[in-house]
């Protein structure tokens, strides 16, 4: 017999209010129950191609190749910069938190010469640094920012930056894993080259694969390589020969599950609109931050210049990170994120992204937190936070 806790799969429901992953629909859920189909087969590569078209439409391009990749947010990222980069390519690196700094490690692991271009957690480069880099070095290949940094909450303006890299004609990479279905993001309009995200974050699907998208200058950076990607598992221009044109040639075994699971989120965003569910988040955001703002609490980053989906606390002094957070999640069922990196102990990260972005989660949290916040020893007036929430979704 096997040693251990082999009883029956029951985990609880929780209310997933972190920095991903987020709820998810029964919808989703009941895809995901489909019978299996093999990764040749007709049927499924018409799935495939719906798949493929509708994450056109969310990443907003008309002309780019998109698919999902397998793997979380992370290979994404590392199916871009091992698929734009080769050893002594020179890329440029906006940091501006956690994730912006994953993305310096993994360039450097392509053996690529990496500048970084940084800017105070809590805050967006500065596009004016970014041009002062690109002035003094001559060719860069790429340059690379985080659209939505979850680390802190910043969202980044993404348009200026474009055109700069462009203009010294460098690819543009984007991390649009926080922000994708919760911001615009608008590849062609905006000149994204290379463009990732993630399924458990906005879009509302479990965590398992990270949408792509490439533009055709992308893919021409792509077929004028000198050397083979150094990933074999991301390498695009294989990923390519599966996912589209006329003879689909096997690379690895589609996880069918994780695709039924997308194609079904994808077609709930469809359905809300882009447009509603950009404002829903918007909404349920402001009212979040204002009801913090009622209970005395510090928010890390200002309106103008912050993410709706992930809203970054700063931790009361005389209350401790770990114990509320377990309390929440023991007593209220809700989970919430704590800080990560330098940031770890000091705030709190609260996700309203995809399903989890409800007016009812919304005043549950501030309710558990008028609650637990004075057991603790920090005085909150009762109802406050709820009463100023209540007052922005009006
Ligand atoms: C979550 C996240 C990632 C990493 O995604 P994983 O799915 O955890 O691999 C990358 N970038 C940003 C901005 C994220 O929020």
């Amino acid at each position: 017999m096997p040693v251990g806790n082999m009883e029956e799969l029951i985990p609880p429901e929780r209310i997933l209010l972190g920095p991903g992953p987020s709820n998810v629909s029964p919808r989703v859920l009941r895809s995901m129950t489909a019978p299996i189909l093999g990764y040749l087969d007709p049927d499924f590569i018409t799935i495939m191609d719906g798949v493929a078209s509708m994450l056109r439409h969310i990443f907003g391009t008309k002309t780019g190749f998109t698919l999902p990749i397998s793997g979380t947010g992370s290979a994404g990222m590392e199916a871009g910069l091992s698929n734009l980069l080769e050893p002594e390519d020179t890329a440029v690196i906006l940091d501006n938190g956690f994730f912006g700094e994953r993305m310096v490690e993994i360039a450097n692991r392509q053996r690529a010469n990496v500048i970084r271009v940084s800017a105070d957690w809590g805050t967006p480069v500065d596009p004016d640094l970014l041009e002062a880099e690109l002035r003094q070095h001559k060719q860069i290949k790429l340059v690379a920012a985080v659209h939505a940094e979850t680390s802190t909450g910043v969202l980044q303006p993404m348009a200026d930056l474009a055109k700069i890299a462009h203009s010294y004609n460098a690819l543009f990479m984007v991390d649009a894993v926080t922000s994708l279905a919760g911001n615009p993001v608008e590849m062609d309009k905006t000149g994204i080259d290379f463009c990732y995200s993630a399924t458990q974050k906005c879009l509302g699907a479990p965590p398992g694969l990270s949408p792509v998208a490439l533009s055709e200058m992308a893919l021409e950076a792509l077929s004028s390589r000198r050397t083979k990607p150094m990933s074999w598992y991301l390498d695009l221009g294989l990923l390519r020969d599966y996912w589209q044109g006329g003879t689909r040639v096997y690379h690895h075994t589609a996880p069918v599950s994780m695709i039924y699971a997308l194609r079904e989120a994808l077609r709930i965003v469809s359905e809300e609109t882009l447009e509603f569910r950009f404002d829903r988040h918007e909404r349920n955001g402001k009212a979040l931050r204002a009801g913090l703002r009622a209970l005395g609490l510090t928010l890390m980053v200002p309106d103008q210049i912050c993410t709706y989906q992930l809203t970054s606390v700063q931790v009361p002094d005389n209350i401790d990170d770990v114990i509320l957070r377990t309390r929440l999640l023991k007593e209220f069922n809700i989970e919430i994120g704590g800080g990560l990196g330098r940031f770890k102990g000091k705030v709190w990260r609260i996700g309203l992204m995809g399903e989890s972005s409800r007016v009812a989660n919304v005043l549950l949290l501030l309710s558990a937190l008028e609650t637990l916040l004075p057991q603790m020893g920090y005085e909150v007036t009762a109802g406050s936070g709820i009463s100023a929430a209540n007052a922005k979704l009006m």
